[in-house]
């Protein structure tokens, strides 16, 4: 099949894609932290919103056969993608994943040369790696896991992510983690969190817990933290420090024994290659949707089994794309599902219509051809 159109949009209702249009943020923000999308602050100078929302990007083959992609900051990502990327990619020719794989090299060595290859290029990638896998599915009448040698675990298994893990634990998850993202600096910063941790435990008894800290620490901070949370006995602590002191990950490293986890704010696979060559990570953290779609989740997939760490894509089981990437990935040792101020796991962030819901923390996506997202090109004109 050959590529004839390649088409992104800014979500501006997102309705159609079965969720609604509130914040799922559900903790009190009290730290600047530019990554984050919403909550109330101490003043304006200590919060900010990024003022894009999400895109969708369709992806359609010579036979008529078309997929979708998903990413983040639309205000970006749209015109990399229809401007930039897709007169790279219309004209050429895609039978297999190694084809997407080959594309991925070309739209990733053509704009590293250019404009980076890395953050906001890897939103526009990421959409539409993910809808050419999404299209080759659907014209081989294949589910994405099948495309990558089919599913290697029984079933997902799974953890909620929340504040509220009383909450979570009603939604049947036996797994929980909870962001921290309110950090104040110093002593103040590791007392507040050690107490959220601390209530969390003695709430969730002695099921699998662990901790994101959104990325607010600095080197400091993160040791003291890691290793203020050791009597704790967490899973692992999650991006810890800002995610571009590459040289900081090696420092918190020599300074602590927690299990370190990071990722899902790097971009493209060096990154990961380059920490996990170093040992300064324990959990390998991308995100399909940012990271540069499923070409690059695969590839670090590789990356932790040469390295012996493990795998844990971002929000994993949020989406039909993670569903699927965690399904057929055997390094992938759980599945994330960020719920946060969500009461119902089917409109949680990110959810597509059709996917498949955990239930009682376990999760098997559907066998629908692609990622076997159900919506229309209807749906999508209605949703952007
Ligand atoms: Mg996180």
């Amino acid at each position: 099949m050959k590529i004839s159109s390649v088409i992104a949009k800014a979500v501006r209702d997102t309705t159609p894609l079965g969720r609604s249009n509130t914040p799922q943020v559900d903790v009190e923000i009290v730290h600047m932290n530019p990554m984050v999308s919403s909550g109330s602050g101490r003043g304006d100078k200590d919060t900010f919103d990024p003022p894009w929302g999400e895109a969708i990007c369709v992806v359609t083959f010579d036979n008529g056969v078309w997929g979708v992609g998903l990413t983040a900051h639309a205000g970006f990502a749209v015109p990399i993608i229809n401007e930039y990327l897709a007169p790279m990619l219309i004209g050429q020719d895609v039978e297999s994943v190694a084809d997407i794989g080959e594309l991925w090299d070309l739209t990733t060595t053509v704009t590293a040369a250019h404009i980076g290859a890395a953050g906001s290029t890897s939103y526009a990638i990421s959409a539409v790696d993910l809808a050419m896998y999404d299209a080759l599915g659907k014209s081989l009448s294949l589910p994405v896991y099948d495309l990558l040698g089919g599913p290697a675990h029984a079933a997902i298994q799974c953890y909620a992510t929340g504040t509220n893990v009383e909450k979570n634990a009603g939604f049947g998850f036996e797994r929980f983690k909870i962001p921290c993202p309110w950090l104040a600096r110093g002593a103040e910063g590791v007392e507040a969190t050690v107490a959220a941790v601390e209530a969390a435990r003695s709430a969730v008894g002695d099921a699998e817990l662990m901790i994101d800290c959104w990325a607010v620490m600095d080197v400091d901070e993160a040791v003291d933290v890691c290793n203020a949370l050791e009597p704790y006995d967490l899973v692992f602590v999650e991006d810890y420090i800002n995610p571009e002191d590459w040289d900081g990950y090696g420092d918190v490293r020599s300074r602590t024994t927690a299990r370190l986890a990071a990722g899902e704010r790097w971009f493209t696979v060096r990154p990961f290659e380059q920490q996990a060559s170093l040992g300064t990570i324990d959990v390998l953290q991308p995100d399909p949707l940012w990271v540069g779609g499923a070409t690059p989740t695969v590839r670090i997939a590789d990356v932790a089994r040469r390295h012996c760490v493990d795998l844990a894509i971002h929000c994993a089981v949020n989406d039909a794309f993670g569903q699927h990437l965690c399904f057929a990935l055997a390094e992938n040792v759980i599945g994330e599902m960020y719920i946060g101020a969500s009461t119902s796991l089917a409109e949680s962030y990110r959810s597509t219509p059709g996917m498949a819901i955990p239930v009682n923390g376990v999760l098997v996506p559907s066998d629908a051809p692609g990622f076997g997202i159900e919506i229309t090109l209807d749906g999508i004109e209605a949703a952007t």
